[in-house]
């Protein structure tokens, strides 16, 4: 929040020492269409950058950058981001010579008279901004993501402007410092140091990183690849209790992300480095993750949930080098892609790690309410929404993309099988490997994997907003099932979607799986079983929509929905009737009785407590 403000004061400042605006000038921030405007005339984007990192915060960092590039038409100026104080410009040469330039709305201009066709080079002086170098006295390290590079220093910050970064660090001599690439030089006069890096492979602004500090480095062999910790931990026998764990995590999500992906890890040394309050669980900087020091450094006494939380960290940052760092969503519309992966592959890689816990329950707890909390309202958003800005990157973020994108990533799986949905990534991360793709480009992959039609499956479930109305149709005849079918409305009557989807009914006490793919499904496997004590579409916990039951099974589950045994199908109709209770259909006196009086039974610590916040919430 402190840093909201002070980026803020930056540009207000700024207001007062910019050149005068120009009719064609881009708007603040990085606009989609400046974004596009580039990503059409300029490639092959190299930055050779240099900070000079003083002893103390409060002194200045010099920074000098050359940024080179091919450029297809030079009709054009050259706009660069850069929303540091405009005065923090201190001189431009392009290709030698010295060139004027403006700042104007958190960009660096520079006229077309200057620039050639083909390779350019732009070489800057600037004084870094502070806003995302996060500077203290004993350390700084930089967070640029989503498009947060700019206030530091000149740049193409946008994601599919991949670029190779040589960096080099003027430091304190005390200090330690890591960034993407491997340390290959370093020369010490006192008292300071100067090192350079290698070369990075293509990579966005948002995943390049530096820190540089007084680090403690704890290093680790694990097959055959070194790891190292950068920390600042002081608890010597903490450091000690975790580092094992930490660097055997590492290593495991690596071995398992090599065999699922049949990439190797792409981006040749691993560092990370271990942040005391950082703001995030971590930050997937290619070769050198920052994480939340306390996520990983773990107390004695840390509870099972603590240990998942930890593996599930590093395993949701590892993924990344394989899901947003080797292959990079285009815009940042489709950063729910990168986010849904990586938690989608470090629930497949730490899972059967804990096997005393029961996911499938923790998935639908963690998801469900939250997605229909918002996706029931006539406000909710599609999961893909248009970014015009990348200013306004902030607004993506709520429980659309991370609750209910979950649910549909998981959905498409379902229906494209499991190996059909790995061979699918592999292609798709082999085809784009070190550049951009968007979900589009996935969905073409995947749609001819499956005799599903893909396209309107995303068009319904990611590219528009809300859920399905589902009502189930149960009919008994002597005792046997005559018919069991289910049918879907869009709530938005215009506009007519049908949302595939495979369900996991659980017929009391038989389960079906069912698959959704026309406004009505009658299910011929049901057809003369013996009446179900009650149907609940939901029971397998995978469904997603708002669930109409059939009145007996509503009247039954109302009744008896403590002593169904599998804690799962218990959770899923738990769930099922609130959002029941929520459209009117059940009364809430009934709900709430019912969840008392299932409290002394409930063996389930996950839906003892759901049911607790329930009837809190319901009182
Ligand atoms: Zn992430």
């Amino acid at each position: 929040m402190l840093r909201m403000m002070i980026s803020i004061g930056a540009i207000l400042a700024m207001g007062m020492t910019q050149a005068p605006l120009r009719a064609t000038d881009p708007d603040p921030g990085v606009s989609l269409a400046l974004a596009e405007a580039r990503a059409a005339r300029i490639s092959d984007v190299r930055y050779e950058l240099r900070f000079e990192i003083p002893d103390s915060a409060t002194q200045p960092m010099d920074g000098h950058a050359t940024i080179s590039f091919n450029l297809t038409d030079p009709g054009a100026p050259l706009v660069l981001d850069f929303a540091g104080p405009p005065q923090n410009i201190i001189g431009v040469d392009v290709g030698g010579d010295v060139t004027p330039f403006r700042v104007v709305n958190e960009h660096l201009v520079i006229p077309a008279a200057a620039l050639r066709k083909g390779p350019n080079a732009v070489t800057v002086s600037f004084v870094a901004g502070d806003a995302s170098l996060n500077r203290s006295a004993d350390f700084m390290y930089s967070v640029f993501v989503p498009a947060r590079a700019r206030l530091a220093f000149p740049c193409f910050d946008q994601p599919d402007l991949k670029a190779r970064y040589t960096l080099h660090l003027e430091i304190p001599e005390s200090w330690e410092a890591l960034a993407n690439g491997k340390e290959i030089e370093r020369t010490t006069k006192a008292p300071r140091t100067t090192l350079r890096f290698a070369d990075t492979q293509p990579l966005p602004t948002y995943l390049f990183a530096f820190a540089a500090g007084r680090f403690k480095i704890e290093s680790a062999e694990r097959g055959g690849r070194t790891f190292r910790m950068f920390h600042r931990e002081t608890d010597g026998a903490k450091v000690a209790r975790n580092r094992d764990a930490i660097f055997d995590l590492h290593a495991a999500a690596i071995a398992w992300l090599e065999r699922y992906t049949g990439i190797p890890y792409p981006f040749g040394k691993f560092d990370f480095l271990l942040v005391p309050s950082f703001q995030f669980g971590g930050m997937e900087h290619a070769g050198a993750i920052f994480y939340n020091a306390s996520g990983l450094l773990l107390d004695e006494s840390a509870t099972q949930n603590q240990k998942l939380g930890r593996a599930s960290v590093i395993a949701h940052e590892t993924s990344h080098m394989w899901f947003g760092d080797l292959v990079t969503m285009r815009w940042f519309n489709d950063v729910w892609m990168k986010e849904v992966f990586a938690n989608f592959m470090a629930a497949k890689i730490v899972n059967p790690s804990f096997p005393g816990i029961n996911h499938e329950l923790r998935f639908l707890y963690a998801h469900y309410p939250s997605a229909y909390g918002v996706d029931r309202t006539p406000g909710t958003n599609a999961i893909r929404q248009r970014l015009d800005n990348l200013s306004e990157a902030g607004s993506l973020y709520g429980a659309i993309i991370y609750q209910k994108a979950p649910v549909v990533m998981r959905q498409l799986e379902t229906i494209v099988g499991e190996d059909g949905f790995r061979d699918g990534l592999r292609e798709y991360l082999r085809g784009h490997a070190f550049g951009n793709a968007t979900w589009p480009d996935l969905i073409r992959v995947l749609d001819a994997r499956t005799p599903e039609d893909l396209d309107t499956w995303s068009h319904a479930w990611v590219e528009e907003a809300g859920r399905p109305a589902i009502t189930t149709d149960l009919r008994v005849e002597n005792g046997r099932v005559a018919r069991l079918a289910f049918t879907q409305k869009d709530p938005v009557q215009a506009r007519g979607l049908v949302w595939t989807e495979r369900l996991q009914v659980a017929l009391g006490p038989t389960n079906l799986s069912v698959t959704l793919n026309a406004p009505t499904v009658e299910v011929a496997e049901a057809r003369g079983l013996p009446a179900p004590r009650f149907v609940l579409p939901t029971g397998g916990g995978i469904g997603y929509g708002g669930f109409a039951l059939d009145p007996a099974s509503r009247a039954y589950l109302l009744e008896h929905v403590s002593d169904i045994s599998d804690a799962l199908t218990r959770g899923a109709a738990y769930v099922t009737l609130w959002e029941e209770m929520l459209d009117g259909r059940v009364k809430p006196g009934d709900l709430v009785e019912r969840l008392v009086a299932g409290l002394p039974g409930e063996s389930d610590e996950l839906n003892l407590q759901r049911m607790l916040s329930y009837t809190q919430q319901g009182c």
